[in-house]
This record gives structure tokens, C-alpha cells and sequence, in this order.
């Protein structure tokens, strides 16, 4: 009887065990329902954490060309035609230039690009700062910009302590190295440029590839030179820094201004987001004015608001003290 007794306690503490292992399923199946769709949130920095009539871009044109008169001595009629097949092939000037066959010193190519921007129309934007501490999320930054300029725009908006990380020219592009690690511990940004390794700008290899001309035949036969640097929208920029990142592109949502870099993302299996334009376009699994709007547009966000900004996992007190990536 006592058995019986014990035996009937023993089955009833399996039906409440059983019981409790149901509910905790359910309760883990619902918070799986309940988890979000993303791990982090991955923003272009230029154009997209602040507005386009900032006039920092404007301005990057015209040094742009500037520098490419003044330091390369390109021809004055066919430096605005060159920037734009550069820059449309190739994915930023820069790389269109190396491309054609221009040595390029990179720290004197970004100081007299950035140098003289116009910083002061980049005010705190105390707003974005809030949505971004709000979004429990990893939160990192993806540019073809330089360290330099990413650190100051970042700081200029105030939002220097709100990225993990930064994944930046310097980052995919390390002077002292022929090729990209693939591991980031591999990688040394900070200190590490070798001038030696580039000779000074305005210094042209033995001949450069004449671009203007190569699109000015109805039928090129020729094959365009392929660039030594790793920017947007190549894939392999975005796949390496997913990489160096550790980011699943399934659960990363990426914003960007730029259609062509939104669409070699979704190629790459990211979800996007295009910022500037209510148009969503081919690529676009979202499309936002500005990026005030992120929550608005993105429903997955919304459900995650939470009411106190959080230190979010990895998020440090200054993302330039604890760039992982750069
Ligand atoms: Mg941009």
C-alpha cells in the first residue's frame, strides 16, 4: 500500500515533471516566436546616419576631383567624366583610380578628401542616439569611408558610443597587407599604415587605363582592370564583413542610401533597408526617408522598442575605444 502510495506520489510528480517540461516547451516555443527576426542592425554611415543635405557630400565630389587635378594632373575637360565611370564601376572613386592604374598614398588621399569637409553641419542628433540605445540589437557600422572620417561624422551626430563596432576602408583595405585576412584577430588597423608600401599620390604607374576611351567604343573588347580594394557594393566586401563581424546574413538588417549597395546586399542574404526614399526599390525589403523613421518602417523594430535605453551586448561606453573590426 505504502508502494502503491509511493509509486502513485512518483507518478504524480511525473505528470507535474511532465507537465512543467510542457509548459516550458510552449513557453520556449513562444519565446521563439517571440524572438526577432535579427542578431544586429548594420548602418552605412555617409547619407544614411545623417541627411544628404548636409552638404558633406556635395563637398566630398568636388575634393574629389579637385584631388584628382591637383595631385593626379588629370585633364580639366574629362576629370567630371573619369569620377563617374570610376566611381559607377568600381564603387567609389578611390578604387576606380587604383583600378586604371594610379598609385594612391590612402592617408593623403582621405586627408585632402575629408580634410576640409564642412563637420559643422553635422549637429548631435539626440533623437537617433535615443532610437539606437532603445534597439536591444548588436549595432554596427558598415562605410567605405576612412577610420578618420567615420570617427568624427560618429562623434559630430553624437553617437560615438552607440556601434559596437566599425567595418570601414581601413578595415577591409590594411595598407600594410597585399590580401585581407579573412580572421580578424589577423588584422592590425591603428598604426599600421606603411607609406613605403605606397608611393606618394600624383605618382602614375607605367600606364594608365584609359576608361573614357574604353566606353567610348560601341563594342568595349576589352575587360575592365579589376581593383586592389575591397569596398561596397562588391559581395565580397559584404561577405567578408559579415565575417569579420560574425553575422549571420539572415538575421543582420542592413541600411543604406545606396540602391546598388542595398541590392548586393540582398544578394548576399542580408535584409534591407534603402534610406532617403519612401521608393522601395528592387532589393529593398524596406524603404525610409530618414532614419528617424527606422521604427515606422520596420515592424520587427517596433516590437522590440523597449522604454529605457540599454547597454546592448558588446556596446561599450565609446565604439572608437572598442572598435572590434577596425
Ligand atoms: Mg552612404
Amino acid at each position: 500500500m505504502e508502494w502503491r502510495c509511493e509509486r502513485r506520489i512518483c507518478g504524480l510528480h511525473a505528470v507535474v515533471f511532465y507537465f512543467l517540461m510542457e509548459m516550458e516547451n510552449e513557453h520556449s516555443v513562444t519565446q521563439q516566436n517571440q524572438r526577432s527576426k535579427y542578431d544586429c542592425l548594420l548602418f552605412d554611415l555617409d547619407d544614411t546616419l545623417y541627411p544628404l543635405n548636409s552638404g558633406l557630400a556635395k563637398a566630398t565630389v568636388q575634393n574629389i576631383k579637385d584631388y584628382m587635378l591637383e595631385k593626379l594632373g588629370t585633364e580639366p575637360s574629362k576629370t567630371d567624366e573619369l569620377k563617374s565611370l570610376l566611381y559607377s564601376n568600381y564603387g567609389t572613386t578611390v578604387a576606380g583610380l587604383r583600378a586604371v592604374g594610379y598609385d594612391i598614398d590612402y592617408e593623403e588621399y582621405y586627408s585632402f578628401v575629408h580634410g576640409k569637409l564642412p563637420y559643422e553641419n553635422l549637429k548631435p542628433d539626440p533623437i537617433l542616439r535615443n532610437l539606437l540605445l532603445s534597439l536591444p540589437y548588436r549595432k554596427l557600422i558598415f562605410t567605405n569611408s576612412d577610420k578618420v572620417h567615420t570617427i568624427k561624422a560618429l562623434d559630430r551626430l553624437g553617437l560615438e558610443d552607440c556601434f559596437e563596432g566599425i567595418i570601414c576602408f581601413d578595415t577591409l583595405n590594411p595598407i600594410h597587407s597585399s590580401t585581407v585576412s579573412d580572421h580578424k584577430d589577423d588584422i592590425e588597423f591603428v598604426g599600421s599604415r606603411s607609406t613605403n608600401l605606397n608611393p606618394k599620390s600624383g605618382v602614375k604607374s607605367s600606364e594608365i587605363f584609359d576608361i573614357i576611351e574604353h566606353f567610348a567604343q560601341p563594342d568595349p573588347s576589352s575587360i575592365l582592370p579589376e581593383t586592389p580594394i575591397i569596398c561596397k557594393p562588391s559581395e565580397h566586401a559584404i561577405e567578408l564583413a559579415l565575417l569579420l563581424a560574425n553575422l549571420n546574413p539572415q538575421r543582420t538588417l542592413f541600411f543604406d542610401d545606396s540602391v546598388r549597395n542595398i541590392q548586393a546586399a540582398k544578394r548576399v542574404g542580408l535584409h534591407t533597408v534603402l534610406v532617403g526614399s519612401s521608393h522601395r526599390v528592387k532589393g529593398a525589403d524596406y524603404a525610409i526617408e530618414s532614419i528617424h523613421n527606422l521604427k515606422e518602417a520596420v515592424p520587427e523594430l517596433r516590437e522590440a522598442d523597449i522604454k529605457e535605453p540599454v547597454a546592448c551586448p558588446g556596446t561599450a561606453k565609446h565604439a572608437v575605444e572598442t572598435t572590434v573590426i577596425a
